[in-house]
């Protein structure tokens, strides 16, 4: 028996016509004989929605999150009504709706009346996304003869109390794993979950940070020893470039744990890095997939890359970047004046991405934030300083940059008319990369990706989607 652990992203839950198609891609798991468990997000841009309704009654905008709260009432019952017509359950699942929200509405009134948002609160007014969405979507899958069965997540993943990013606590999360969705697994029945969400062992409510759903799919395959996570998303999985900038981008058909944690970094936007950890260290293969195009065979995540005759993998791009020069003719190699220096960073809670030194100067690269000014008027304090912003970080992943001299030498030289500002390599073995001004960011993956991806390995990408259609 196979189990997958099947995980569907906002959009894959946005209306009745995406659940249904995602009712249609489990059924089909279950044909062949697997065993699914269904994590679920909120519908799309819900969770946006509860953080705005709940910021507005903080501030004692009681009619404004009241407004946005029976928006989503409205959304959410709609949806269940096209779902659901069998006239029992449709009555059921309209009255636990209703119930749902009613609660959230006198939590909304609270907070209207205290004005005061704590990380808590927070993380039970989000909570109510994933609530509902799984609700909806287990009754769906019952309509559509699916043997589901609801599972509140906080039921399962046990976290500490750090809200809005809470730590999972493995081994309490593999008991209750056991426990709660075993059973249900061995009876044949689907279990259906919220992700993101989570409580601490005193069963209050936890989420595990945005984006978190991923992370609950990998948390429970991890617990579960499943045989694959499938991470269900709207796209065709991870690709040689974002095909908005370069139509050419192929997909990428198996890559590695590292490749793909490197990507995520870099702001490929498929996956978080640290959501596939308890994957990972189980050795369990996950799977992105596009419920658009569920015969697509998206891209499958493996601990070990196979061979691959090209160099790199895929060309991740980092925006909104800013450089800052620190430059001090006489004190740079004083002992202790890096130190200095970070520690003003470290001072303004700001996180350094890469950092290059010379004689006289040190640049850094961090986000573009508002505290430069004040990072800047503290560095000044050591040395001369300039900061620039619009900058952007080109980062090339592949396992094979290792051990193939000349590299460097061919990347720059696609990238000889573009001025380059900052160069690193060695400090991960899987990737190379470099900042240049954001406005030639476009023109840079363009040109990479002309070089080095022109004769790409067929086991590893899909070049069938690159030859002409036939007519
Ligand atoms: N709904 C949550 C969010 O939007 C979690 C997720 O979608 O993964 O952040
Ligand atoms: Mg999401």
């Amino acid at each position: 028996m196979s189990l997958v652990v099947m995980k569907f992203g906002g959009t894959s839950v946005e209306d009745p016509a995406a659940i249904g198609r995602t009712a249609a891609i489990v059924a089909g798991r279950v044909a062949e004989g697997k065993r699914p468990v269904v994590v679920v997000s909120a519908m799309a841009k819900v969770t946006d929605q509860l953080l705005r309704a709940a910021a507005a009654a903080s501030t004692g905008d009681r009619t404004g999150a009241l407004a946005i709260s029976s928006r989503l009432r409205s959304r959410h019952r709609d949806t269940a009504a096209a779902l659901v017509k069998v006239p029992a359950d449709a009555a059921a699942l309209q009255n636990l709706v209703d119930q749902k929200f009613d609660s959230l509405d006198e939590i909304l009134r609270g907070l209207a009346a205290i004005l005061e948002l704590t990380p808590r609160i927070s993380d039970l007014i989000v909570s109510f996304g994933e609530r509902i969405s799984s609700r909806i979507v287990a009754a769906a899958f019952l309509e559509r003869a699916i043997d589901a069965a609801h599972i509140d997540a906080r039921d399962v993943i046990v976290t500490d109390s750090q809200f809005q990013k809470a730590a999972p606590q493995d081994a309490l999360i593999e008991k209750r794993a056991h426990e709660h969705l075993r059973p249900h697994v061995a009876a044949g029945r689907v279990p259906v979950m919220g992700g993101f969400i989570a409580s601490n062992e005193a069963g209050i409510t936890t989420t595990l940070g945005r984006g978190g759903s991923d992370f609950t799919a990998a948390l429970v395959g991890g617990a579960l020893s499943a045989d694959a996570i499938e991470i269900w998303t709207d796209v065709d999985g991870i690709m040689t470039a974002d095909p908005r900038v370069c139509p050419d981008a192929l997909r990428v058909k198996i890559i590695s744990f590292e490749e793909a944690a490197e990507l995520a970094y870099f702001g490929a936007k498929v996956l978080h890095p640290a959501t596939i950890l308890p994957a990972v260290k189980k050795n369990i293969p996950v799977l992105v997939l596009n419920s658009r195009n569920a015969a697509c065979e998206g891209t499958r995540i493996t601990s070990l890359a196979p061979h691959c005759s090209s160099p790199f993998k895929s060309i991740a791009v980092k925006k909104k970047l800013s450089i800052i020069d620190v430059v001090a003719s006489r004190m740079l190699m004083t002992h202790g004046y890096m130190k200095d220096i970070f520690t003003i960073f470290d001072k303004h809670q700001c996180p350094v991405d890469m950092v290059s030194t010379s004689e006289v100067s040190v640049s850094l690269s961090v986000d573009s934030n508002d505290k430069l000014p004040a990072i800047a008027a503290d560095l000044s304090q050591l040395a001369d300083v300039k900061y620039e912003g619009r900058k952007a970080l080109i980062c090339m992943v592949g396992e094979d940059i290792r051990g193939q001299s000349g590299m460097a030498a061919q990347v720059f030289t696609a990238v000889r008319h573009i001025n380059v500002r900052m160069i690193s390599q060695g400090a991960s073995e899987i990737n190379m990369s470099f900042m240049i001004d954001e406005d030639d960011a476009d023109e840079a993956v363009r040109s990479l990706h002309a070089a080095f991806f022109q004769n790409p390995d067929p086991t590893i990408f899909d070049v069938e989607a690159r030859k002409p259609a036939e007519v």
